[in-house]
């Protein structure tokens, strides 16, 4: 498959032609639609994250077409569309594994860093970390919200029931946080 890799951290991405991944067991093999370009991405290549695996394909806001299913996979069927994030795959045992905080897991892994992403053909991911994607949502149009989405309305929840959220900078998180009316007076 056609794929654009990092190869070494403050290198450009290289068109390369890899091996396509493998339904493995727990994981969805996608074809992949869209995938978004997030800041996380730049600082991977930027060395500001130090410990990519490389050679690696970033990109962690996926969205793609299941093609197949791995061993031990319920509740996803061929040709369904699924979203990855950033995310990844973790232990699931620790204590905040098992108390729904799995972002706070110390053996945490992510897409498009520990684990291939999708700037690829294809992509394979771990199926208990993808999200189902509403109808109404081209694929370039969910794409961004499976990380910039994601974490604006993370935060958003988070903030309980104030009148006002203040956004401090301006980027892909807030530009989309500010679009979403959940009642609230001024955002
Ligand atoms: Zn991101
Ligand atoms: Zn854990």
């Amino acid at each position: 498959m056609r794929a654009m890799v990092l190869t070494a951290q403050h290198e450009p991405l290289r068109l390369m032609e890899l091996p396509r991944p493998e339904a493995g067991p727990g994981t969805l093999l996608l074809e992949v639609a869209a995938c978004g370009v997030c800041r996380t991405d730049l600082h991977v290549v930027d060395g500001d994250l130090t410990e990519p695996k490389l050679p690696l394909v970033l990109g962690h806001e996926i969205v793609g077409r299941v093609a197949a299913v791995g061993a031990a996979v319920t509740g996803w069927e061929i040709g369904e569309r699924a979203g990855v994030p950033w995310l990844g795959a973790t232990c699931g045992s620790c204590r905040f594994c098992t108390t729904g905080r799995e972002n706070l897991c110390d053996e945490a892994r992510f897409t498009g860093y520990h684990i291939d992403g999708g700037y690829a053909e294809w992509a394979s991911a771990d199926a208990r970390f993808c999200f189902r994607l509403p109808d109404d949502l081209s694929d370039v149009e969910a794409a961004p919200l499976l990380c910039a989405g994601l974490i604006g309305y993370r935060a958003l929840r988070a903030a309980g029931s104030g009148e006002r959220l203040g956004l401090y900078g301006f980027g892909a998180a807030a530009h989309i946080v500010a679009q979403v009316e959940i009642g609230r007076a001024h955002v």
